[in-house]
């Protein structure tokens, strides 16, 4: 349970987690270590978070998720270590506030969608997201959206997602409205800072 305390609210004892702990892939190297839940409700017992997916805690290196979105935090952890993730807590622009937590956002559901396809997009935004940007594929002549998602290279996912959040895109009221239960959880708000949650 080394490096567990932080996350884990009072009321719970190490006894809770082990019980509700569906089961845990041991860190190789430098990579996080992965506890996975069976689903979202037990992910939220165990860790007193209410969270869409799960999250990766860059600083205790931990990823927690559901069996479904392991892939999403994933993409969370590769984009963390590039070096590229945007810090949202120290972002004090409202406006790139918003660019910097749907280009995070985006990064892990087109990583996810690339690894698992449409299993990798668990949520209705994301779903919607998928939908859309399909569309806007047949409207816009950008290269990267020509492309095959599964045949990006993260660094060009990274690419793409920073293209498609810029505020100054034509779309960008359209994506905040996709995007707009995930943008109101204040719990997120609150917790984003050392730590990537969502
Ligand atoms: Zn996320």
């Amino acid at each position: 349970m080394k490096g567990l305390a932080p996350l884990v609210p009072d009321t719970f004892s190490s006894l809770k987690w082990r019980d509700t702990i569906m089961f845990e892939i041991p860190p190789h190297g430098d990579q996080p270590l992965i506890r996975v839940f069976d689903n979202s409700d037990e992910l939220q017992k165990a860790t007193g978070h209410r969270v869409c997916h799960g999250y990766f805690d860059a600083k205790e290196n931990l990823i927690v998720a559901t069996a479904d979105s392991v892939a999403h935090e994933i993409g969370h952890f590769k984009d963390f270590r590039s070096g590229r993730m945007k810090v949202v807590g120290e972002i004090d622009d409202p406006q790139e506030r918003i660019e910097a937590r749907l280009r995070n956002e985006i990064v892990a559901i087109l990583f996810s969608y690339a690894k698992c396809g449409q299993g990798g997009a668990t949520l209705k935004h994301e779903v919607k997201f998928l939908d859309w940007i399909r569309y806007l594929a047949n409207r816009e002549d950008h290269s990267l959206l020509q492309r095959k998602i599964e045949s990006l290279k993260f660094s060009e996912i990274q690419d793409l997602a920073e293209w498609l959040t810029l505020s100054t895109q034509s779309w960008f009221d359209r994506l905040q409205f996709i995007f707009r239960s995930y943008l109101t959880d204040e719990q997120f708000v609150l917790t984003y800072h050392a730590s990537s949650k969502g």
